[in-house]
């Protein structure tokens, strides 16, 4: 009587089982690829709701286009900054330049990136620099050339400046050297950006090659 009763109750169950079991998996199936779909789309709407054919630059307060750096740089200096070109090693107005103070800032910009003690003589053929300005100097990996550079760019409108190389062996606080093109920066005297305290530690960096 019982047993009927329970085997019943098993039938019961058994017939209408098969519908919530089926019913969990589906759902538990479907559902974590509803959630990984969603994310990557939700990501590739907001990445193209920025500028898209920019990415690069999307990162810099200054976002001037092509077209309004052309119409304010001379070519030489469109072609470093923008194009990340190289001038001739020796040939910049700020290789062999070691002013007491100032400031050297972005030729493109005008922001600020290096006091003059932070300058020191590489001999390398370029300016060369053992710091930058607190945050002045965004570093990016460059694999051209076939090299694994680090390449340095304004942190204002991501004008390319040049290259850092670590561990040199050169006498200076920090054996980094800012390998630096001189059309990329302009020289401005004391008292232009950054404070007046340039050039009070300036004899750290200027006794080596
Ligand atoms: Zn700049």
């Amino acid at each position: 009587m019982r047993s009927r009763f329970f085997r019943f109750l098993l039938t019961l169950s058994n017939l209408t089982r098969p519908t919530p079991f089926q019913a969990a998996p589906r759902l538990r199936n479907t559902a974590p690829p509803l959630k990984s779909m969603n994310i990557p789309f939700l990501s590739a709407l907001f990445g193209t709701s920025a500028p898209s054919s920019k990415n690069a630059m999307t990162s810099y307060p200054d976002q001037r286009t092509p077209d309004e750096w052309r119409a304010v740089l001379s070519p030489e200096q469109f072609r470093i900054l923008r194009e990340k070109g190289t001038e001739r090693p020796s040939s910049g107005a700020y290789d062999k330049h070691h002013p007491s103070a100032g400031t050297y800032a972005c030729a493109g910009c005008g922001a600020a990136l290096y006091e003059a003690r932070h300058k020191f003589a590489s001999g390398c053929g370029w300016p060369a620099y053992f710091d930058s300005l607190p945050g002045a100097v965004v570093r990016h990996e460059d694999r051209s050339l076939g090299m694994a550079r680090t390449e340095i760019v304004c942190a204002n409108c991501g004008g390319h400046l040049g290259h850092v190389f670590k561990g040199e062996g050169y006498d200076t606080p920090t054996d980094e050297r800012h390998c630096v093109n001189s059309v990329s920066l302009t020289f401005k005297e004391e008292g232009a950006e950054g404070g007046g305290e340039a050039g009070a530690e300036g004899k750290a960096g200027e006794s080596k090659v």
